[in-house]
């Protein structure tokens, strides 16, 4: 998605419906700060705007994403290579999260071994050690529950049986017996249970 012709777009339709920033942003309940960012290309309208935004622009939020007015002859291949494209962007953000899950993991047992080493081996009383160790379990139990919550959210489990690609609950993937990311859960689409690769994009 190309943003500076998104804001060009954007504040050639502002103009054209006779509007200033400010009026644009006062329809919108937002700053003219926000209107100005989107239409110097520093940021994008939020998703949740879009639809108010397109319908005081006069265009689709098609026309929106692609920077410009689209002909209905192109309308269909246009926005398939949209939600490409945003398909695309989102493989990227997961493949950048499941890296951050291993970095967390690395780092909390770290924090981990370096407590118990600490309590093993320097001089303190008895109740300093458990507190140490007790300490360091913290950063440990939440890092867990955050590394498996981007387990579960990034990218889909694919189903061995069916082929059936898609999002697990939370409870599942935490009571899930894995390998590595391999996880063995039960298929809602076809109801059987089987080890289910973790893959980053629907087939
Ligand atoms: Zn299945």
């Amino acid at each position: 998605m190309d943003q500076m012709k998104i804001g060009r777009f954007i504040a050639e339709r502002r103009k054209a419906n006779h509007m200033t920033q400010l009026q644009l942003a006062e329809q919108l309940r937002i700053t003219d700060r926000a209107v100005s960012k989107w239409e110097t290309g520093k940021s994008l309208p939020d998703v949740a705007l879009m639809p108010e935004l397109c319908a005081l622009l006069d265009i689709t939020v098609n026309d929106l994403l692609n920077g410009e007015v689209i002909v209905m002859e192109n309308y269909k291949e246009t926005s398939e290579r949209l939600l490409m494209e945003m398909a695309q962007q989102k493989e990227t953000t997961d493949k950048k999260l499941l890296s951050l899950e291993i970095l967390i993991g690395v780092l909390a047992s770290i924090i981990l071994f370096g407590a118990v080493l600490a309590a093993s081996f320097i001089n303190m009383p008895a109740w300093a050690r458990i507190v140490l160790i007790l300490a360091a379990f913290i950063p440990f139990i939440v890092s867990m529950v955050f590394a498996l919550r981007i387990e579960q959210t990034a990218g889909y489990y694919e189903c061995a049986e069916c082929g059936n690609c898609y999002v697990p609950t939370f409870k599942s993937v935490l009571w899930a017996p894995h390998m590595g990311r391999t996880r063995r859960m039960k298929c809602p689409q076809c109801g059987k249970v089987s080890w289910q690769k973790k893959v980053l994009s629907k087939k």
